[in-house]
C-alpha cells in the first residue's frame, strides 16, 4: 500500500450511468482499492453543449447505491478553467500552438488526421479559431497493463490536434492531462474506446513537464449490433432500486466471479469481496456483450 498511489474515475455528465460506465467505474475502483490506494472522482464537466441538466448528481448517486465510494471531494472540471488557461499559455511560450481557421468542411477528406494546413499561423490570432498543438518527435509507445505494447506515431496517424476548441472550449485531451497530474493520478483505468488518446496525453504530459501515470484501457461493452453502449446507442440507465444485478455483471464482465453465497449478498459485500480477488490478469481485453 501507497500513499502516494491514486486511481480515479472520471465520467463525463452527458446522460446518467449505464451498464457500460459502470464497468469502467467498477475497473478502476477496484485496481485502486485492492491495493489499498486511493480512488477519486471527477466530473468532466467542460462541454456544456452535451451535457444534461442533473445528469453529474446522477451519476454520483449511482456510484453510492453500487456502493463506490471514493476519497475526497469530487473535482468539477467546469471549475477548473485557470488551470488549463495556465497550461496552454506555458505551451504557447515554447511555441507549440498555433491558430487553426480550418472548417469541418476543410478537414472532411483528411479522415481524422490534421494535413497541417494552418501550422505557419502564430498561436495568437484574431477571429475565431482552434488552437492547435504541434505532434513532432518519435511515436509515443506505451505497455498498458490489460492491451499490451502499444504505439501511435502521432505526427502521422493522428496529425497536431485541438487543445482549445474553436468555441472557446478546452478539450478534453488538455483537461485530463492538466488535471490527473493536479489529482496526483498514478494509474488511469478506463475503457479502451480511449486508448488511442492516450499517446496525445502521454505527448501533452511530455510537453507540459508533468509524471505519465500507468494505463490499463478495460474492454468496451457493446450491444448484440456489436456498438458500444453508450447515449448514442440508447443504452438503458442503471437501476439504482436494485444494483447488485449490475454489479454483478460488470464483475462477471471483468472477469472476476463471485461466488454463489457472494453473489446473493448485499452491493457493499459483493463489493468487498471483489476488493479482496481482483486480479487485473483475469480482465479479458477484447470487447464483450452486456450480461444477460
Ligand atoms: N470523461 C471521459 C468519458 O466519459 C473519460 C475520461 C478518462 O477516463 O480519461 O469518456
Ligand atoms: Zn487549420
Amino acid at each position: 500500500m501507497s500513499d502516494a498511489a491514486r486511481g480515479r474515475f472520471a465520467p463525463s455528465p452527458t446522460g446518467p450511468l449505464h451498464f457500460g460506465s459502470l464497468v469502467a467505474a467498477v475497473g478502476s475502483y477496484l485496481q485502486a482499492r485492492a491495493p489499498g490506494t486511493r480512488w477519486l472522482v471527477r466530473m468532466e464537466d467542460l462541454d456544456p453543449p452535451r451535457e444534461v441538466a442533473g445528469a453529474a448528481d446522477l451519476i454520483l448517486r449511482a456510484l453510492e447505491c453500487h456502493g463506490l465510494e471514493w476519497d475526497g471531494e469530487v473535482l468539477y472540471q467546469s471549475r477548473r478553467t485557470e488551470a488549463y488557461r495556465a497550461a496552454l499559455a506555458d505551451l504557447s511560450r515554447d511555441g507549440r500552438l498555433y491558430a487553426c481557421t480550418c472548417s469541418r468542411s476543410d478537414l472532411a477528406p483528411y479522415g481524422g488526421r490534421y494535413p497541417g494546413f494552418c501550422r505557419g499561423r502564430p498561436a495568437q490570432a484574431q477571429g475565431s479559431h482552434a488552437l492547435r498543438v504541434r505532434t513532432e518527435g518519435a511515436p509515443i509507445t506505451f505497455v498498458d497493463a490489460i492491451q499490451g505494447l502499444q504505439e501511435q506515431d502521432l505526427a502521422r496517424e493522428v496529425g497536431d490536434f485541438v487543445l482549445r476548441r474553436r468555441d472557446g472550449l478546452f478539450a478534453y485531451q488538455l483537461a485530463v492531462v492538466v488535471d490527473d497530474a493536479f489529482q496526483g493520478i498514478t494509474e488511469v483505468v478506463r475503457g479502451s474506446d480511449l486508448l488511442d488518446s492516450t499517446g496525445r496525453q502521454i505527448h501533452l504530459q511530455r510537453l507540459l513537464g508533468l509524471p505519465t501515470p500507468s494505463y490499463a484501457h478495460l474492454p468496451v461493452v457493446v450491444n448484440s449490433d456489436g456498438e458500444k453502449l453508450s447515449k448514442q446507442t440508447h443504452a438503458p440507465p442503471l437501476d439504482l432500486k436494485e444494483p447488485r444485478p449490475a454489479l454483478l455483471g460488470a464483475l462477471r464482465f471483468l472477469g472476476q466471479a463471485p461466488p454463489r453465497e457472494v453473489a446473493e449478498g448485499t452491493a457493499a459485500e459483493i463489493l468487498g469481496w471483489a476488493t479482496q480477488h481482483w486480479s487485473l490478469e483475469r480482465v479479458p481485453s477484447t470487447p464483450g456483450q452486456t450480461p444477460g
